[in-house]
């Protein structure tokens, strides 16, 4: 394949161009990056749904402390977790890197 930003031919696999170093995003390669940390939106919407109040949802998406602060709170007697699911189905949830939820 090609690289996206310089169009220099990188390997099929590759992740980053080692030509300009930039991260390819790709059909072939996007599953890859799933994998490698970023979190499903359904899951989290699903564990927020069912288990919000455990702050479960919290801890899948590496926000380990307010998961333990929602888990103590009953998920804010249920409105942090309601914040949260809102959040969720907006699309203005993200994981403790600050990446967007995978759909
Ligand atoms: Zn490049």
């Amino acid at each position: 394949m090609y690289c996206f930003n310089c169009g220099t031919q990188i390997d099929d696999n590759a992740r980053v161009c080692g030509y300009c170093g930039m991260i390819q995003k790709n059909e072939r390669n996007s599953r890859y990056y799933t994998a490698d940390g970023e979190k499903e939106w359904l899951v989290t919407l699903l564990l927020c749904l069912f288990v919000g109040s455990l702050g479960i949802h919290r801890f899948y998406t590496g926000h380990t402390n307010i998961g333990i602060a929602q888990l103590l709170t009953g998920g804010g007697c249920g409105i942090w977790a309601l914040i949260d699911l809102i959040l969720i189905i907006t699309g203005s949830y993200t994981d403790a890197n600050g990446n967007p939820l995978v759909k």
